[in-house]
Formats: C-alpha cells, structure tokens, sequence
C-alpha cells in the first residue's frame, strides 16, 4: 500500500476506535479536539512501520539522512517488511511510548507529537512534488504550529498517545495484509499473513476505492466521535 493509503487507514482505525478508549483504558472522555487530533497522530503514525523502506514517506522526509536511517532499520530488523511489520513492533512502539511519556513528560509527547504530524502532513498530502525544499519547509512548518497548538491546548495528549500510534501502527500491518507478501504478524515466527485485495501497490482498487472509502469513514466516525460518542458506545 502506498503512505497515503496507510496515513488514511491510521485516521480511520483511530476514529472507530475512539468513542471505546475512555471505558476501556484511558478512563476519561477524549475531548473533541483530542479525537480530530489523534486521528492525524495515528495517521502519522501509521506509516512508521515502513521505517524498513529505502523509498517510504519516512525515508523522503529528509532526503539522505532519513534514508540511511531506513536502509539502517531495514538491516537491523531483517529487510523490508520483516520485525517493523508484525505485532511485536506495535506492542513495543505502545510500550516505548508510554515509557517516555511517564520519564519526559510533555517534552516527549511534544517531540513524538511533531515527529507523528510531520509524517502526517507528508503522507496525507494530495500534491504530487513532494521532496522540494520548500514543501518540506511548508510541512514542518505546519507540524511545529499543530506542536504548539496541541501543547496549549490538549495538555493531556500524553495518556492517549501510545493508543494513537499502537492503533496506527496496528492500521499499517493490517493493510499490507491485503497485499502480496503481506506481514509476519507474529514475527518473529516467519509466517506471512495475506488476504490478497491489492496486487499491485497502487492500483485502482487502492486509490479510487479503498481510499476515498476509507476518507468518507475517517471524516464520518470522527465526527461522531467527537460530538456524538455515546451514539457507537450506547
Ligand atoms: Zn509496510
């Protein structure tokens, strides 16, 4: 699946999962603007899996650094779509991130939460020259004005953010599921798990069905969400 496709399928698992975090494990309400906002976050959040990718939207984020961090993850975790892609890898970003939120605070979901929109912005845009200095400028930019804004007004991101990006890197395994090769779930078992929908990265199915669904579905249960969740939790 392209980086579009998983940032979009991020939002939408994040959505249908939030009128359900406050009982389950956050133990309060999510506020409006943390529903909208953890839906970008965990759309951030669901192409770190392709941190194994020489050629993924985290690897373009900064032309060679950002690739020899790829090339380096990919070597490291057994190539491309290996470790990065099973549930291991989303228990462990969960776990991570709760370890830094409880030792840094609001210094780390302020650094994990620019880090998530950066990769957002990049992977949710509809533009097709993405790599050029100024729309990279542009990106960060907009993720250091989300930062501020969510430092100022969301002071509580830290208890739900390990859930924004278990359930966008959850979002990414699952998606590359339904294409060929699909994903060593429970790596480092080696079996490969795939339902095959999507034969070709990128093909129709993907960008004129599944996205504009998966779109529609995002956009319609985070609304409810936020402004009507006891309509999905009863
Ligand atoms: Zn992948």
């Amino acid at each position: 699946m392209m980086g579009h496709s998983h940032a979009v399928s991020g939002a939408l698992v994040f959505s249908a999962a939030a009128p359900f975090l406050p009982s389950l494990v956050i133990g309060r309400p999510l506020q409006p603007g943390e529903v909208l906002v953890g839906a970008l976050l965990s759309a951030g959040a669901a192409v770190l899996p392709d941190l194994d990718h020489h050629d993924g939207t985290v690897a373009n984020l900064f032309g060679p650094i950002t690739r020899l961090v790829c090339r380096t993850v990919a070597r490291l975790s057994g190539g491309h779509r290996h470790a990065t892609h099973s549930l291991v890898f989303v228990a462990l970003a969960g776990a991570g991130c709760r370890a830094g939120v409880a030792r840094w605070e609001r210094g780390f979901t302020d650094g994990l939460t620019f880090a998530l929109l950066l990769l957002a912005v990049q992977a949710l845009r509809s533009h097709p020259s993405g790599h050029r200095a100024p729309v990279r400028a542009t990106a960060v930019g907009l993720a250091a004005i989300g930062t501020a804004s969510v430092h100022t007004w969301l002071p509580g991101t830290g208890t739900w953010l390990p859930y924004a990006l278990v359930l966008g890197t959850l979002a990414h395994v699952l998606g590359d599921c339904l294409t060929r090769r699909g994903a060593p779930l429970l790596w480092p078992y080696g079996r490969r798990f795939e339902i095959v929908l999507i034969d070709r990265t990128g093909n129709r199915f993907e960008t004129r069905i599944l996205v504009p669904l998966m779109t529609a579905g995002a956009f319609v249960l985070a609304w409810t969400a936020a402004f009507a969740p006891t309509a999905l939790t009863g």
